[in-house]
């Protein structure tokens, strides 16, 4: 189809504007010209016909200039032509020249030129309208065929139009209505018929719209529709559709009213199906609902920053939640979001992202969040930019991570990282610096690793290690040591071996190699550890050791001492070959506790039984002495000593030592003999001294028997006799004869006894006994005696022996006081117990007392200050107190003097 653009329009009009001042000039020129014709026809005509055609030939020029010229022209055709008759009329006729009275016309013609001026003015305007109008029909056609063109071109492009709005409804899936309310008439466009899915051909109506209306919607619909119809208002709704299929469909209505003619309500709108675009927005929540669930899973957000508004398009629930806002509680200002950001990091980040917009590069810093509690949150922010058509950076668009954690694991990482770094320098560090050769070995036994005190020691270097490693041992032992490395190597356990290495200086050392295997997951060796020790002064060790226990051996069959080990709770012994001998048993077998029993003499087997039993539950040291009976029947006497020790696992073991003491038993036995022979001595020596006390004790007792019997005799030779007295008199003689009777008792047992007979005893009753031995002894030295006695734990002793003891010491003290003139001479008995409840008497003197040289030697045999003396009583009397298993005692006194205590234990009942 042809078009007139607006631009030939506007050709048209200026050529047609232009051109009609030349058409105006020519006109008339047409006028003239044709003015000009008609006279040359005249004058042809004239002279040819001899006939005067000249009014009719102007009057043709005037119809053909009106005609062709208009009306304007006519007029000067006219004007033209009344000139011309001027050139027929006037005298000279048909001549150009000056003619002599230019307006003198024969009265004849005016008549002839007024009606020619008439008729030519009339002709000129008839023709020139009949021209115009002629004109103007023509003009008007061609409109009307114009128009016709445009309303054929009007109607193509309305066609046209309608097709393109019936695809593009179709495209956009947008149908159209119109709904007359008072008629209740509906019109759908084809779109609206499709997205209904109704049938084209049927009429559209509400109850159609409300039955396709998904039941769930129907009721807001109605009530939409019933708006609609009484308010005549506008309206905009979404609702869904249920489809023949089951599907559903979302529509979206739009619709406007407005009121016809009759004034009624119409209303044009649009429904549009917006299912595709609701599924999109649903999948689009769906997928914004896991983004942000992944998002906060993974301590991300993302965030869209407009370049030119400066301002942020977007940021994701996650950017409030990282920087500890509440996206629900309404939006938060930018200010906000950088106040929390760390003030050193605030410049840095604005700078980092200058940067990617200036460069249009991707952005990537690390900074702090100081959130309000003081807690700082660690952020990585990652961005990049969007460019647009023109090259400019439009936006930033990037994501938050909050690296909080993996920046503290980074940390604590790297902080392992060091701390196993500075443990790997001092692993280097001990390795290098402990004294023991270490070394690292491949699973073929080759070396590849020396630690510096093996490089320093062999003289070797990390290079020649490899190789030169067998080089460096004893060539004695080197044989010896790889098989012993082979079969540690084949037996894939910790081993060890001993060899001689060669120092760097060539000497040779002792060493114990000791080798680990490194197994892989699979258990596969890769690698084995060791370590290589100096043994050479453990070896020096062994061999002296060897060599003492051979000098230990020649030292126990000599001094006839063995030794043992017992372990209680396994009963396992160990005795040296000079136990065996004691013992009288083979040294092959192996030592038992029975063997020991088996040998015991009959007579001390239950004693021995009880003590081992004894020894095996208090686990008590123990030292006990019994006899063995040996096969031949020989008596041998021994004494076992033994230390109660904890071994290494906690049970108690006894070590001790057994020494064959027949010899000394023997010697002893003579020795006690000689000693009990010489206190006996002493005793009776010490009877000696004390005769004239003794003969006072006993004589006083006789006297008063004498006179008492004396006395009974008289009552009975009374010329009455007094029976009652007599018998008093009697009794007394009684009691005096049973006094000395019982003081020669005593006399007899000190210088009889000579056999040791432990009873129990009260050491006070002693010490009376002896006070009155010796009552005479002090009275003829003017000693006075102070006793105090308190009461004591009855002892278990030799009644005898103790009175001798103490005897000697009163003796002494007596002795030590007899220089004495200037004081009183006084002797102080004390009797008391101590904490340990020993039974203790003590005997002080005011005498010459002790020289400090002395009183180590006191109570030596053969030593004394006297001239007479024999030096025998204080060591007699250590032994028989020592032989109760007492101590006897001397020390110096505040004052002038001294004092001998002796202390025995209590008697226990069941000892
Ligand atoms: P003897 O009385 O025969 O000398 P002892 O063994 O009884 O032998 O005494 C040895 C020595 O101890 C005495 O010679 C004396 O020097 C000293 N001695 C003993 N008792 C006392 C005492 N009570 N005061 C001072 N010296 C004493």
């Amino acid at each position: 189809m042809t078009r007139i653009q607006p631009t030939q329009f506007r050709n048209l009009a200026a050529r047609h504007f232009l051109g009609s001042a030349d058409h105006r000039i020519s006109s008339y020129v047409v006028a003239v010209l044709s003015v000009a014709v008609a006279i040359m026809a005249g004058e042809l005509v004239t002279s040819l016909l001899q006939a005067e055609p000249i009014a009719s030939l102007m009057l043709c020029a005037v119809i053909f200039t009106a005609w062709f010229a208009g009306f304007g022209p006519a007029l000067l055709a006219i004007a033209l032509a009344l000139l011309a008759f001027h050139y027929y009329l006037v005298p000279p006729i048909n001549s150009f020249t000056w003619k002599h009275s230019l307006f003198v016309l024969h009265v004849t013609e005016v008549p002839r030129l007024i009606l020619f001026s008439i008729t030519s003015f009339l002709v000129a305007c008839v023709i020139s309208s009949q021209k115009k109008t002629t004109e103007d029909l023509r003009r008007s056609g061609e409109d009307l065929q114009a128009a016709i063109e445009d309303q054929k071109r009007i109607e193509a492009a309305l066609m046209a139009s309608t097709m393109y709005l019936t695809e593009a409804q179709r495209l956009s899936r947008t149908g159209s209505f119109g709904w007359n309310v008072a008629s209740g008439e509906i019109f759908w466009s084809e779109e609206t018929f499709r997205i209904f899915q109704h049938d084209p051909a049927a009429k559209p109506t509400l109850e159609v719209i409300v039955q396709r209306t998904h039941p769930e919607d129907r009721v807001a619909v109605q009530k939409t529709i019933e708006h609609a119809s009484i308010d005549g208002k506008d309206f905009d709704h979404e609702y869904r559709l249920l489809m023949p299929d089951d599907s559903v469909r979302y529509v979206h209505v739009v619709a406007h009213a407005a009121r016809d003619a009759s004034g009624s309500t119409e209303f044009f709108g649009a429904v549009t199906d917006v299912t595709v675009a609701r599924e999109a927005e649903g999948k689009l929540r769906r997928s914004e609902a896991y983004l942000d669930e992944a998002q906060r899973l993974s301590h991300t957000s993302s965030w869209a920053w407009d370049v030119r508004r400066r301002e942020f398009a977007y940021r994701s629930p996650g950017v409030y939640h990282i920087f500890g806002f509440d996206p629900d509680k309404g939006p938060v200002s930018l200010q906000a979001f950088r106040d929390r950001i760390h003030p050193e990091d605030r410049g840095r980040n604005i700078e980092a992202a200058s940067r990617a917009i200036r460069e249009k590069e991707v952005f990537d810093v690390i900074f702090r969040i100081v959130l309000p509690d003081g807690s700082i949150k660690r952020v990585r922010s990652v961005g990049h930019t969007v460019i647009n058509s023109d090259g400019d950076v439009t936006e930033l668009i990037g994501t938050h991570v909050d690296v909080t954690e993996q920046f503290e694991a980074k940390e604590k990482l790297q902080r392992a990282f060091e701390e196993i770094q500075r443990s790997e320098d001092r692993i280097r560090l001990v390795i290098d610096t402990i004294p023991t050769l270490v070394w690292r070995a491949g699973v073929d036994g080759v070396p590849d690793f020396l630690n510096q005190p093996a490089l320093d020691y062999t003289g070797l270097t990390p290079d020649q290690a490899e190789a030169g490693w067998p080089r460096a041992f004893h060539p004695d032992d080197k044989k010896g040591m790889l098989v012993k490395w082979s079969a540690i190597r084949a037996s894939g356990m910790p081993g060890e071996l001993e060899a001689r290495l060669r120092r760097f200086d060539g000497e040779y050392r002792w060493f114990l190699f000791r080798g680990v295997p490194l197994r892989d997951e699979s258990g596969n060796i890769v690698k084995w550890y060791g370590s290589s020790t100096d043994i050479e002064d453990r070896k020096r060790t062994e061999n002296a050791l060897r060599q003492s226990e051979a000098y230990l051996a020649q030292a126990q069959r000599l001094s006839l001492t063995g030794t043992f080990g017992w372990r209680v709770a396994t009963g396992e012994n160990t005795w040296s070959a000079e136990t065996f001998r004691i013992f009288g048993y083979d040294e092959a077998s192996s030592a038992t506790v029975d063997m020991v029993l088996a040998r015991t003499h009959p007579e001390d087997r239950v004693a021995v039984r009880k003590a081992i039993n004894r020894a095996s539950t208090d686990q008590n040291d123990y030292d006990h002495a019994y006899r063995l009976m040996m096969p031949d029947g020989s008596v041998k006497h021994v004494r076992a000593v033994a230390r109660a020790t904890r071994d290494a696992s906690g049970g108690i073991e006894f070590v001790g030592a057994v020494t064959d003491v027949t010899a000394t038993k023997r010697a002893e036995e003579k020795l006690h003999k000689a000693q009990a022979e010489l206190a006996h001595v002493t005793r009776v020596t010490a009877l000696g001294e004390l005769t004239a006390s003794i003969a006072h004790e006993v004589n006083q007792p006789l006297a008063a028997v004498v006179a008492n019997a004396e006395a009974c005799l008289r009552w009975l030779d009374r010329a009455t006799p007094d029976l009652a007295a007599a018998r008093r008199s009697a009794e007394w003689v009684i009691n005096d004869a049973t006094r000395a009777s019982e003081v020669i008792r005593r006399v007899r047992a000190l210088a009889n006894k000579t056999d040791v007979e432990k009873v129990p005893l009260d050491l006070n009753d002693v010490v009376r006994d002896v006070m009155v031995l010796v009552q005479r002894e002090l009275a003829s030295h003017r000693v006075s005696v102070r006793m105090e006695l308190a009461p004591l734990p009855m002892i278990l002793g030799d009644r005898v022996q103790l009175q001798q003891v103490i005897i000697n010491l009163v003796m002494n003290g007596i002795e030590a006081m007899q220089p004495v003139t200037d004081r009183p001479r006084e002797l102080a008995v004390r009797s008391g117990q101590d904490e340990a409840r020993h039974a203790l008497v003590s005997v002080t003197d005011c005498g010459i007392g002790i020289a400090a040289d002395n009183a180590n030697r006191l109570f030596n045999a053969f030593f004394t200050t006297k001239s007479s003396g024999l030096g025998m009583g204080l060591s007699i009397c250590r032994s028989i107190v020592e032989a109760h298993g007492g101590r006897l005692m001397v020390s110096r006194n505040e004052g002038p003097g001294a004092t001998f205590q002796l202390a025995l234990p209590a008697h226990q009942e069941d000892a």
